[in-house]
Parts: C-alpha cells; structure tokens; sequence
C-alpha cells in the first residue's frame, strides 16, 4: 500500500499487511532481552479490551477518549482514531484513507456515537494514507483546522506535488544498482502513485505540532513527543498525568511497523532512527504506560515491547552480518536471507526497501562497507576485509 507500510502478525505470527515481515510472537524474546534493552525489569503486554469497536461504533478507552476503527482494504484491514473530548466536541486523531467508504464511516460516527457533537480540530499523527488521507476532506467538510508536525504536512505534499518523481529514471537506477529486477524496479519505483489515490489533497495552512511542546485538548494536557524511522517527524500524544500514550504507529503491540529505505533518501538510516527513538521513548515513558496505538489494541507493556521489536531488528541485522561474512551481497540478494519464501514483485518491493534499512544500519555501524562492481551494482561486504 504505497509508502506506508505496517509489518502485521496475527497471534500465529503470520504475516499481515505488507505481507512478508515474519515478526515473532511475543514470547519469542525472553523478557531479559526487553530488560536489556530498557535496562529495567518490563511489564509484561497486556490488552485491558481484547475486543475492538465494531464499525460505527466508539468505545471509551479512557475518560473522555474514544476510540474507533475505520476499514482499510489491506491485508491490515484497519485503522484506529481517536477522538479526545475538546470542549463541546472531539479532537479527532488520524483519518483513514481517502475514499467513499472511509467518510461514509465518519458520517456515522457523527450521525450515531458523536451526534450532537462537532469535531474540534483534526490531529494527523503521520503521513502514511491511513493516518493522513482525508485529512484534506475532513478539514473543509467540517472546517476544523488540521495539526500535524511539519514533516509530516510537508512529507505528504512532497509526495502529491511531484508525481512525476516516480517512476523516474534516477529512482530505477537506484533499485537497479542494489540488485533489483527491472520489473521490480519499476513496481518499487512508481509506489506513491498508490499514495496519491488514497490522499485528499492538504488544507493549504496547518497548525505544526513541535516535540518538547504541550498541546491542551479538554481537560488534558498533553506533551507533544515526535518519533522517527517508520515516518519522519511522527507525533505522539502524551498525557503524563494519566500515563497515557496515543503511539501512532511508533509502537505496535503485535506488528512490527515497516521501516524502510525508499529512493529519496538511499544512504538514510531509518533503522537507526528508529531504535534511537524507541530507546528514548522507553527511558523517558514509566513502565505502565497505557499505550493507544494506530493498529491493533491498546496495551500494557510499552517497555517490555519495545525491548521485543529491538530484539527483532538486532536479529536480523545478525542475520544479514553472517550472510555477508560469507560472500558480497546486493541487497536484493539479501532480501531472501529475510524472507526466505517467494515474493511478488509487489511483496518483494516492501522486502527490499526494509532490507535495505537494516543494511543501511550495518554501513552506518561500519559494520559493512559497499563494493561497486564495474557494471555499478553494489555489494556490501564486511568493513575490515
Ligand atoms: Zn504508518
């Protein structure tokens, strides 16, 4: 689904959404490792609901905070919002995307659970179509202003105003160069054409939602947290006074959010991104956080997750170090060592871009270095030899 992606795995472990990531079940990483990783002993995850809001409907998570999903037709078949008591009406979180479905959806939480309410003001967590895509329509149907980091209303409009940077030639060569197919390169190339069909165009000024600020919503007030590596500059929301977390999709109790390198930016380190701000979250929230994420259930256990997605990415980049300790590899050659099953074009797309994150750690750790053969395709092998 475009450019953004949520590596999703049922309580068997299958794989979900973007539709290659095998993520290991909760217990796969003993609870020492999460202490490692946090350096305190974790809570283990729990889920105060284990049943979801039926389509149309709300449930109170917490005082004065509702939660609903709204359908998405991906194999990640939802997405939660939020909506935070702001007065005589709601501060909506995130929006799903953009289509006939998905705002007939809000018409009937405004019509049933909200009636007699308004919307306030629309917070967009992050740039991914799901979280972003009817942020334009919302804000016009409704006239309520939109917040969201910079990056984030930047990030989409970068996206929709250049179109016709997909598919270029200079993105293919960048895919070409790490091994990928010609049929591939251009699936992978021309993803955000996706993007722009799941995304209302912006309202042209927004209100910037700045980390290390506070955000007052009703009664609560908020602590404005920025995360990177799944999206640049992604907000979160948290209320310290009640210990509670709107995560996005910064950390999910069960997926494992995509963090990829895509063209733009070939020598980025979303990974290393992504670690960072995970540690910083888990030495700065207290262990029972109550965490309100984009996908799949609120939980119990912030710490003891996030010790389990480092432990996973570790893994893997173990895994990569050992397939190249034995020969040089593209990354494409790599994808295989991650997702060892076959691929189509459209799953080895998101493979490849979330091998390329984990090699593009190892670089950045100097525990690889790239090899450019005469044809200019690039391998990485071990730094050192
Ligand atoms: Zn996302």
């Amino acid at each position: 689904m475009g450019l953004r992606a949520c590596h999703d795995r049922s309580r068997r472990g299958t794989v979900v959404e973007n539709r290659i990531k095998e993520v290991s079940v909760s217990k796969s990483f003993p609870a020492a490792d999460s202490m490692a990783a946090t350096g305190r002993a974790s809570r283990p995850i729990s889920f105060p609901l284990d049943t979801p809001p039926e389509t149309g409907q709300c449930v109170e998570i917490a005082p004065g905070i509702l939660w609903a999903r709204l359908a998405l037709p991906f194999r990640l078949n939802h997405v939660n919002i939020f909506l935070i008591e702001d007065g005589d009406g709601y501060a909506a979180v995130d929006t799903g995307i953009a289509d006939e479905q998905t705002k007939a959806a809000w018409q009937t939480l405004l019509s049933g659970p909200l009636k007699g309410k308004r919307l306030t003001r629309l917070i967009v967590t992050h740039h991914h179509p799901d979280h972003i895509g009817l942020a334009g329509w919302l804000c016009s149907e409704f006239g309520i202003p939109l917040l969201t980091s910079q990056t984030g209303f930047l990030a989409c409009n970068n996206i929709s105003l250049s179109p016709n940077a997909l598919g270029s030639d200079a993105y293919r060569a960048f895919y070409r160069a790490h091994g990928m197919s010609e049929a591939t390169a251009e699936t992978v190339s021309t993803q955000g054409n996706f993007y722009l069909r799941m995304v209302t165009p912006l309202p042209l000024t927004f209100f910037r939602l700045v980390a290390g600020e506070k955000l007052k919503i009703g009664s609560r007030v908020f602590d404005i947290l920025s995360g990177d590596g799944h999206a640049p500059e992604q907000i979160m929301l948290y209320d310290a006074s009640a210990r509670l977390l709107l995560a996005a999709d910064q950390v999910l109790a069960r997926i494992t959010p995509n963090v990829s390198v895509w063209a733009v930016e070939p020598d980025g380190d979303p990974l290393g991104l992504y670690t960072r701000s995970l540690a910083s979250i888990a030495a700065s929230l207290p262990e029972d956080t109550f965490v309100l994420p984009g996908h799949e259930l609120p939980f119990y256990g912030l710490h003891t997750r996030i010790g389990e997605i480092l432990a996973h990415h570790e893994e893997r980049c173990g895994l990569i170090l050992k397939a190249t300790a034995e020969k040089p590899m593209t990354v494409a050659d790599l994808v295989p060592v991650l997702f060892p099953r076959p691929l189509d074009p459209h799953q080895m797309s998101f493979a490849f871009s979330e091998t390329h994150a984990h090699v593009n750690l190892l670089i950045h750790r100097e525990n690889l270095v790239w090899e450019r053969d005469a044809a200019g395709i690039l391998r990485v092998v071990p730094a050192g030899r």
